[in-house]
This record gives C-alpha cells, sequence and structure tokens, in this order.
C-alpha cells in the first residue's frame, strides 16, 4: 500500500468510474517507494486525452499539452498532469519525437519512459505494476535505463543529463553500462535546448550527491560548460588549498544551502583560476584577480544556458565579488550593505562560508570570522542603521527648500552625506545634514 495524494487519488477514481484504467507513474511512484514526499504526481491513463477533457468537465483543464498526450487539470487550485499512454517513434533531431502514438498497453507506455526507477506504477485497486523492476533498482540505489541505453540517449540526450541528475539527487549509482552510455553519447547534449539542460542542472547541482557526481561526470558537463574542464585535476600550489580547483568548488557547492542560485555561483565562483594561475618566486600559487575572469565566464556560461535575467544578476554579482572583503565591523557592514543590499550580501557570506569549507581549514578556518559578520550585520539590519539613500534623515525636497533645484548635483550632495554617515564621520540627524549640504553647495 502506498500513499497517494487525495488529488491524485480523485483523478484515479474519475476515470476507474468510467472504465478506464489510470496509474501514478514516475517520480512520485519512485518518491513514496523511497520513503520520501513527492513534488508532484503524473498520470498515466489509456482514456484519451479528449475523454479526459470530457471527464473532468467539472475541473479547470489546461490543454497545453493535448498534442503530446497531456491535460493539466486543476484540482485544489494545484495542477496535476494526465497523460494518455503513449509510444514515441523516432527523434531524427534528438530532441522531439517525430511522432506520439496513443496505446492501450501499459506496459508499451512505460518503455518510452527514461530509467527503471521512474516507471513503476500505481493504483490502489490495482497495485503496483514494474515491467522493468524498478523496485529492485531503487533497492539496489540504481539508475539504469528502460531498454538500451546508447538508443534511449540517441532517442532524446536529454536523458543522459537526467541520469547524472537522479545519480545526484537520489544518491544512487548509474549502473554499468548506462554510465558507459553517458560518457559515450554525453556529446548529444549539445543538441538539447538550453532551457532544457538549465532546469536539469539546477536540480543535479542540488543533490545530496553533488560533490561525487560533478568530480565522476565532469565530462558531461564539459558539453554545454567547457570552462569546467580545465579546473578538474589544477593544483593550486598554495598552502590555503589541500584540494585542486575543481575539487575544491565541488566542496563548496556542497557546502551552500540547496538554493539553485546559490549552489550555481559556487560552481562558477573559481573557473577564472586556472587562466589566472601565477606562481611567485617560492612556487607559490597565486590567481591574482580571478574573480574578474570568473565573473566574464559566469557571464557567457548563464547567457548559453539562457537564464532568467534575476538569476543572471544574482549569480554573476556573486561570483564577481565572492572575494569582496567585508570586514565584521559596522562601517565595513554598512558599506558592504550599500553595495550589494541586504539579501546578495547575506547571500554572498554563504558563498564565502562555503568557499572556506573547501580550503585547508585546519590552517584558515573562517567559521567565527564569518558567525562575527553575520552578527554585525543581523545588529546593522536591526538598529535600522543608515545604509542607503532611502534611510537617509534628508532627501531631494529638502534640497529643494534648501534651493537647490532638482539636478544631477541633487544626486551628488545627497550621495556624498550617505557616505559621511556610512563612514560614522556625521551622525543622520537632518540638521546637521543640511548643514553639511550647505557646505557642499558652497564648495561645488
Ligand atoms: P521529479 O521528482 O523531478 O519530478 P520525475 O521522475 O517525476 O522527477 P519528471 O521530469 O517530472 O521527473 O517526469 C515524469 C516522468 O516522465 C518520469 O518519471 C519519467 O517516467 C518520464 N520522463 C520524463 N522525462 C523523460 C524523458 N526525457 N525521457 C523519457 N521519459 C521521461
Ligand atoms: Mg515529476
Amino acid at each position: 500500500m502506498i500513499n497517494i495524494s487525495y488529488r491524485a487519488k480523485t483523478a484515479l477514481e474519475i476515470l476507474g468510474d468510467h472504465g478506464f484504467e489510470a496509474f501514478v507513474v514516475g517520480g512520485a511512484v519512485r518518491d513514496r517507494l523511497m520513503g520520501d514526499i513527492p513534488g508532484d504526481y503524473d498520470i498515466t491513463t489509456n482514456a484519451t486525452p479528449d475523454k479526459t477533457v470530457e471527464l473532468f468537465s467539472r475541473y479547470k483543464v489546461i490543454e497545453t499539452g493535448l498534442r503530446h498526450g497531456t491535460v493539466t487539470v486543476i484540482i485544489d487550485g494545484q495542477p496535476l498532469e494526465i497523460t494518455t499512454y503513449r509510444t514515441e517513434s523516432a527523434y531524427s533531431d534528438t530532441r522531439h519525437p517525430d511522432s506520439v502514438q496513443f496505446t492501450n498497453s501499459l506496459q508499451e507506455d512505460c518503455a518510452r519512459r527514461d530509467f527503471t526507477i521512474n516507471a513503476i506504477c500505481y493504483n490502489p485497486q490495482l497495485g503496483i505494476r514494474d515491467y522493468y523492476n524498478g523496485e529492485n533498482d531503487i533497492k539496489n540505489k540504481v539508475i539504469r535505463c528502460v531498454g538500451d541505453p546508447v538508443q534511449r540517449f540517441e532517442e532524446d540526450a536529454l536523458r543522459i543529463l537526467r541520469a547524472v541528475r537522479f545519480a545526484s539527487v537520489l544518491g544512487f549509482e548509474i549502473e554499468d553500462k548506462t554510465k558507459e552510455a553517458v560518457f559515450s553519447c554525453a556529446h548529444l547534449l549539445k543538441n538539447i535546448s538550453a532551457e532544457r539542460i538549465y532546469t536539469e542542472l539546477q536540480k543535479l547541482l542540488c543533490g545530496k550527491n553533488v560533490k561525487k557526481v560533478l568530480l565522476e561526470y565532469t565530462q558531461v558537463l564539459d558539453v554545454f560548460m567547457p570552462q569546467i574542464m580545465p579546473a578538474k585535476g589544477f593544483d593550486q600550489k598554495n598552502y590555503h588549498h589541500i584540494y585542486d580547483v575543481l575539487e575544491h568548488t565541488a566542496v563548496a557547492v556542497e557546502n551552500i544551502p540547496p538554493v539553485p542560485q546559490l549552489r550555481m555561483a559556487a560552481l562558477l565562483h573559481d573557473f577564472g583560476k586556472p587562466a589566472t594561475f601565477t606562481q611567485d618566486e617560492k612556487g607559490v600559487g597565486h590567481f591574482y584577480n580571478h574573480g574578474e575572469i570568473s565573473w566574464q565566464m559566469a557571464c557567457d556560461i548563464l547567457k548559453k544556458l539562457k537564464v532568467s535575467a534575476e538569476d543572471y544578476q544574482l549569480i554573476t554579482t556573486l561570483v564577481r565579488y565572492h572575494d569582496y572583503p567585508v570586514l565584521p565591523n559596522e562601517k565595513s557592514v554598512r558599506r558592504a550593505l550599500n553595495k550589494f543590499g541586504e539579501e546578495t550580501l547575506r547571500m554572498l557570506l554563504l558563498l564565502k562560508r562555503a568557499d572556506n569549507r573547501g580550503q585547508n581549514i585546519a590552517d584558515f578556518d573562517r567559521k567565527e570570522e564569518y558567525d562575527a559578520l553575520e552578527k554585525v550585520i543581523d545588529d546593522v539590519i536591526r538598529q535600522r542603521q543608515c545604509f542607503s539613500l532611502k534611510h537617509l534623515a534628508v532627501n531631494g525636497t529638502d534640497l529643494i527648500d534648501m534651493g537647490v533645484p532638482p539636478s544631477p548635483q541633487t544626486g551628488y550632495i545627497l550621495n556624498a552625506l550617505l557616505e559621511m554617515v556610512i563612514n560614522d564621520d556625521i551622525p543622520n540627524h537632518k540638521e546637521i545634514l543640511l548643514e553639511k549640504a550647505g557646505e557642499i553647495i558652497k564648495n561645488i
């Protein structure tokens, strides 16, 4: 007996009551068998899409996937995907199946699914249907293609990255023949759209086994992110570091919270190191300016992956400034808050912490320093200290009242005042600020 959501049960019942066969399939069954809570439920059924639309007419139905046999039904405000049993023909462009055919056979529907662990079906009345021994593979923690792996990857190369994603998220091993095909077919990922790749990459990075996977499957990421390869095995020749650049990167990734943007920033933060490497007369390695080079590389990578404008902005900022010095004192923190804003500064601190975990922490553990820094950030925020123009006790209107017409000068004066307040040269008091403004105006 597997627990399934009320919404999935409702859908299975409606289909069953009208004489159709329907099962929960894919991630939800897999997650339940592993004792995890499923994210979303997918239903597979022998009802045709038209029939499904008809049966769910009292619900809101979205028909966007109809051509591929998918009907999205909104039950209790949440979407549920119901897909008709289908087979797929050849993928001549390794992107889209040339056509899909509906079938009455559940086993045929399972045959087109990517991995055995994703091809287990469950219906409370009918029990489990597991044509490809997925349960056994779950027990043994193995990712194995349904059918011949090379053929399956040639049909849809995204499955290569999905295999690696599931290895990372579930902590499973990829079975030998499937693994061999992962490497021999990796180049086919070139044909896959950036959007599909980025979706899988984000999940891969948030997996619990991400470190191992990054080191073992670097060659797969190399296909769409060639900037990763020089990091592999790159000896840093520096006593701060006990790992090569890629291992250091992987440790940093696993030590930052599993939020896609943070993990992505950790992945990219040191890609510029190999290109900036120098050795001094003692043979010690240095990477001057590597933040800037990593930043440029991150910009290229993220553009190619077509990430959203917000993700691009955030991730590239984190990469660029990962070594930006912020000291555990109020002045330094106010400066940093002014430059980055609270949210980004806190993320930057998470990246700094993770970066340090990937260094020689026996000698250079900075945890206490970063704890102290975090405390100062908390204090400055809680005390509502002034670090941006919107906190300043004077504004443009006050300057107009003093006779300064709205002009670029207004901004110049306000920023000069803010700078003095941030530096603790003057308090954030209106009268004092206005007096200072008068002096500045005189000197312009
Ligand atoms: P998640 O927990 O991320 O939702 P999932 O296994 O449900 O994992 P989905 O991307 O939601 O993954 O896909 C649902 C199901 O559809 C999969 O379990 C699998 O059976 C099938 N599937 C998805 N993508 C592919 C693909 N590219 N090739 C073959 N089958 C696929
Ligand atoms: Mg799913």
